[in-house]
């Protein structure tokens, strides 16, 4: 979808050809291979990529999951990380030589009602890196400056990469919850983005009830600041938080409907349940009469905006959050993906490029 009418003409590119990870069919292995370094467009920067986290939404786009595809050919990756090293025409808002953050806000049109009113992650216009604007698995990447957000000094950047998206989007989901001091927070899938999740949750204030189906992110959880964790597999987390009071809020996290229809289980009254995940099967089954009599608010969230990265940073830098990732080689994107989907991962896998 071409959102922009460029007035002058494309830089010519001074970066050669570049490795990157290009799906070329879904449910098939991504492929690295040599791909060509394209002209920058009016507003577009160049990125040496040097870290980029892989998130589930990654395997989501390779897989074609959602009803929105992607357009194969194309480079995953909305957690890039990396340093300016050219500048598209016009390109004001950063420098030759920052560190900035792709995320998967790639683009927005800026004068939509939804932009002008910090709501610039429903605008209708949008860009998604590493869905329709090639991502950040790859030595380069191609963003729009308008779009980055500065990575404070500091900041390791194989922090950062997670920061990007995990972090942002359970920063924001956190916020969207309304979490205070003293609620009870049921946080339903400790993976990348629920042991930022849990920290988010509990610097608000709240008291959280970690669930997953694997002990090792359970006893993760606790050193990230659970209070209480429950491993669905063996015990109903309906049955356990509403034995704690019920949750003031669930965070749906879990690649899966069924955790989604529990932690709505967990709730108490007036409670609320914040929809994340976004599995493949896109029907959850949740009840009405429930719902109306115990007042209860479900609500999306959709990543955060550059203002929330910001914030996610600035905690970062601060030293209230913790990134457990895994550094490995890009070489090892399809090994990587088979190791998240079976929960082999304590947390984020972070590219090294
Ligand atoms: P992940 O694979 O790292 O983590 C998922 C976790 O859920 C794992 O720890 C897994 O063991 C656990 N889990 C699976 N089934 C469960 C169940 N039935 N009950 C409890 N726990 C269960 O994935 P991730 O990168 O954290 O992403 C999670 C989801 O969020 C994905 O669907 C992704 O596409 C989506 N996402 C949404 C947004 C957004 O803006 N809404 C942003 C990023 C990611
Ligand atoms: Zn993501
Ligand atoms: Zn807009």
């Amino acid at each position: 979808m071409a959102v922009t009418t460029p007035r002058s003409a494309p830089s010519q590119s001074k970066v050669g050809p570049y490795r990157a990870a290009v799906v070329h069919e879904f449910h098939t292995p991504l492929s690295v291979e040599e791909v060509p370094a394209r002209p920058l467009e009016p507003g577009q920067i160049r990125v040496q990529v040097e870290a980029s986290g892989l998130c589930h939404t990654d395997i989501h786009a390779a897989n074609g999951d959602w009803p929105v595809k992607p357009t194969p050919p194309f480079v995953p990756g909305h957690e890039g990380v990396g340093i300016v090293r050219e500048l598209g025409p016009g390109v004001t808002e950063v420098a030759l030589g920052d560190r900035v953050a792709m995320p998967w806000l790639g683009y927005a049109c800026g004068t939509c009602d939804h932009c002008v009113s910090g709501w610039e992650t429903l605008c209708l216009e949008q860009k998604n890196m590493g869905y329709s604007i090639d991502g950040g698995f790859g030595e380069y990447a191609t963003a729009y400056a308008r779009y980055v957000v500065n990575v404070p000094d500091g900041i390791d950047p194989l922090d950062a990469a997670p920061l990007t998206c995990a972090g942002v989007t359970t920063y924001k989901a956190v916020k969207v919850a309304g979490t205070r001091s003293s609620d009870l927070v049921a946080v339903f899938g400790v993976g990348g983005l629920g042991h930022l999740a849990i920290q988010y949750a509990a610097i608000a204030g709240g008291r959280v009830v970690a669930v997953d189906l694997i002990d090792e992110k359970l006893e993760l959880a606790k050193k990230l600041g659970a209070e209480f964790t429950i491993n669905a597999t063996n015990q109903d987390p309906v049955e356990e938080i509403q034995a704690l009071g019920g949750a003031d809020q669930a965070i749906a996290l879990a690649v899966s409907p069924k955790a989604f229809e529990q932690a709505y289980g967990t709730l108490r009254r007036g409670g609320k349940l914040v929809f994340v995940a976004l599995p493949a099967d896109n029907e959850v089954t949740l009840p009405i009469f429930e719902t109306v009599l115990n007042g209860i608010t479900i609500v999306g969230s959709i990543v955060g905006t550059r203002t929330d990265l910001r914030e996610v940073f600035e905690l970062h830098a601060a030293g209230k959050t913790h990134v457990i990732r895994e550094v490995r080689s890009l070489d090892t994107v399809n090994e990587s993906i088979a190791d998240v989907e079976a929960g082999r991962v304590a947390a984020r896998i972070v590219f090294q490029l």
